[in-house]
């Protein structure tokens, strides 16, 4: 991977795509701001995946539920005795890890030998309070997935929607986990948001299904940019599977920090709709219109953490030629599809023919507008947040309204009619 994580963050900081939060007060650990080209990039990432597996498909459905649910929730699911990583201190420095992270039993903070008692099971759960007392019986908690909402939500779905197995609930939010080791940028971060497909199924047929989101989601990854020769697919052993799966596949990506997950893939049987049947009480199995047939469906789950694409697609693009440096971002996603540059800034006439072309193209796509310093630099400054097509008004366009249309890859420049610039870029970004 050529790209160091320095560059990604510098170029981040630089450009706007992502601060440090609360960076006045001297920041709040590991908790990162999207600036303006980085909602652009990070939107864009969750509408393309809402349209591909949920308005494309006829098998799928989405909802948005609320961040904090009612703890039984949590004890249904097993997240409040199962949610855990170990936890160990350093006798010395007193700084925490997690026990798993670490390969000697030295400190890798302060250098200790011998550093560690044994580790402690540490709770990933975000806690708080609702309501003015902070009592035990006000304590709630942030969800640390969004999957259980689809679970809790299944019944009304069902009986809402007109939907018959196999189908699925979709869903793009927030999580929140009180990680004991954050880092790497926004890798791993206490809240970070999650896009979650629950598919509901027949016991019977889940290795077909585990096997067609299994190829949906390398389709996605080469969708979105990423080369499919730096992802590595890791069987997960049973020991290291969560509690409720009976295979779990993690896609690992090869980050400039090292080979770490980025997606999920898991068979979580009928677990969760069995057990928040028995916590709530409600009968939570499906009937089939049929055959009367009344059970469990299993759910296959593949699970895509925003943060880490938005990330793994910066890594992707990232490209230097030369002199020349530039975020090969798919057009699909680049925060601007287009910029437009009047040649020189002091031509009226050139000014305002650029400025018109500028308006009409914004009705229908994110356009960047630059009129400063030259053309070159301009280009430069293009290049840097990947905007695909810079588009250059001259004294020719006065002349025969036609205009240069540079492409950000190949750095090439043809000459295109005014009229046909809607459909010259909607073709190439769509
Ligand atoms: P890890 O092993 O890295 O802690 P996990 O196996 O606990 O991840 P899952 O529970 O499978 O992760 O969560 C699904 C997805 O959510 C992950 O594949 C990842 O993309 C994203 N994700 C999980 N935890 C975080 C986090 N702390 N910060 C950012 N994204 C995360």
């Amino acid at each position: 991977m050529p790209v160091s994580i320095e560059n990604i963050v510098s170029l981040c900081k630089r450009r706007g795509f992502v601060y440090p939060g609360s960076e006045i007060y001297g920041g709040l650990a590991n908790s990162w701001d999207y600036g303006p080209l980085g909602v652009e990039l990070k939107n864009n990432i969750k509408q393309m995946w809402w349209k591909r597996f949920v308005h494309r498909r006829d098998d799928m459905v989405g909802i948005d539920a609320a961040l904090v649910m009612n703890t039984k929730v949590w004890e249904a699911s097993g997240h409040l005795k199962e949610f855990k990583d170990p936890l160990v201190e350093c006798k010395k420095c007193h700084k925490r890890f997690r026990a798993d992270d670490l390969k000697k039993d030295n400190c890798p903070d302060c250098g200790e030998k011998n550093a560690f008692d044994e580790a402690k099971d540490f709770n990933l759960m975000l806690k708080t309070h609702l309501g003015p007392m902070e009592d035990s019986a006000s304590a709630v908690y942030f969800r640390p997935e969004t999957a259980q909402s689809m679970f809790v939500d299944f019944k009304n779905v069902v009986s809402t929607t007109r939907k018959t197995l196999p189908f699925g609930i979709a869903q793009i939010g927030k999580a929140f986990r009180n990680e004991i080791t954050p880092g790497n940028f926004i890798f791993r971060t206490r809240e970070f948001e999650q896009m979650e497909i629950e598919y509901f199924i027949r016991e019977d047929d889940w290795q077909k299904y585990f096997e067609h989101w299994r190829k949906e989601m390398m389709s996605w990854m080469e969708d979105i940019g990423i080369d499919l020769k730096y992802i590595h697919e890791l069987e997960v052993p049973a020991e290291s599977r969560a509690h409720y799966s009976k295979r779990t596949i993690d896609f690992e990506y090869d980050f400039p920090f090292g080979k770490k997950e980025l997606y999920g893939l898991a068979y979580r049987t009928d677990f969760d709709l069995r057990s928040h049947d028995k916590f709530s009480g409600e009968n939570l199995k499906y009937k089939d219109q049929q055959t009367n047939e009344e059970f469990w469906p299993h759910v296959i789950e593949p699970t895509w953490g925003v943060d880490r694409s938005v990330l793994a697609v910066l890594c992707s693009a990232y490209s230097e030629e030369g002199e020349r440096k530039f975020l090969k971002l798919t057009p699909q996603l680049a925060p601007y599809k287009a910029a437009v540059f009047p040649l020189m800034a002091n031509k009226d006439e050139i000014v305002d023919t650029a400025q018109k072309i500028y308006k009409d193209l914004r009705k229908e796509f994110m356009v960047a507008w630059d009129d400063r310093g030259n053309v070159g630099k301009r280009y430069y400054s293009q290049d840097e947040i990947g905007t695909p097509y810079c588009i250059t008004i001259d004294y020719q366009t006065l002349e025969d309204k036609t205009v240069t249309v540079r492409d950000r890859d190949t750095a090439r420049q043809e000459r295109i009619a005014v009229g046909d610039l809607v459909d010259y870029i909607s073709k190439r970004i769509s």
